[in-house]
């Protein structure tokens, strides 16, 4: 098995380090990862400038590849050519903090696992639940076993999992737990300042996102010391909704 590793944290991230210390135990990696931070990026396609690959090592000297472009890019530009060896399974993260409801739409993390899933491999995205705690062993222990089963059971195309890790010791962790997407609360302020111009400037701050915590979500589910797994896909299509708007008698 021939697993790409990447992430947005950026090429020098110790979650990516921690991951592929990890796959290397289970599968060959090639690591390509974007060379500055690209958090909450969403998903990308660099498209009106050219991409730049240039050879680095890790802190371990695994040899890696890095790229001007986003995480999505570095996916992509693997696919296409970049990594010559075929791929079979996109391992992205292990992002330092976490992706849980609605930060899916923003990850940087969880859209280079996409990027994947529109290649045709199956995808995890991992991240661990913190912006403080550096210790990415667990998850990383987590991720590796993960990607044996994802092996050995296949995953349907155009799916990817998202996996969370609580950021606890590991004797508190209380399992593993499948979820769905919870709802995200966030309590984004708007910041606004002046430069030494006199224009304003505007700045995107406020507290950590909170969420609803339902029982069987993601949310809830790292705030119960679980580790999340949350199968998506890529169809986004409400299928309900289909009927109902089809009622709306729309005239071309
Ligand atoms: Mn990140």
């Amino acid at each position: 098995m021939h697993i790409l590793v990447t992430n947005d944290d950026g090429v020098d991230a110790p979650g990516l380090l921690a991951l592929n210390r990890a796959l290397s135990e289970v599968a060959d990696t090639t690591v390509f990862a974007p060379s500055r931070n690209w958090s909450a990026s969403g998903h990308v396609k660099t498209m009106h400038k050219p991409l730049r690959v240039g050879e680095t090592k890790l802190v371990d000297d695994t040899p890696a590849l890095t790229t001007s472009g986003a995480p999505s890019d570095c996916v992509a530009l693997a696919f296409m050519g970049v990594v010559e060896r075929p791929i079979d399974m996109v391992v992205s993260g292990i992002n330092q903090g976490p992706n849980l409801g609605h930060d899916v739409t923003y990850s940087g993390t969880v859209t280079a696992a996409m990027e994947g899933a529109i290649a045709g491999v199956p995808a995890i995205a991992v991240s661990l639940a913190s912006y403080r705690t550096a210790d990415f062993g667990f998850a990383a222990h987590v991720a590796a076993r993960l990607a044996e089963k994802v092996a050995e059971n296949e995953l349907p195309s155009q799916t990817l999992l998202n996996v969370n890790v609580p950021a606890v010791p590991e004797g508190e962790i209380a399992g593993v737990m499948v979820t769905r997407m919870g709802l995200r609360i966030y309590y984004d302020e708007l910041v606004r300042r002046v430069d030494p111009r006199g224009r304003p400037y505007y700045w995107i701050g406020g507290k950590e996102p909170g969420g609803v915590l339902d029982e069987g979500t993601d949310l809830w589910a790292v705030a119960n010391n679980y580790v999340s797994v949350t199968p998506l896909q890529l169809d986004l299509t409400d299928y309900e909704l289909i009927e109902r708007i089809g009622t709306w008698e729309l005239e071309a």
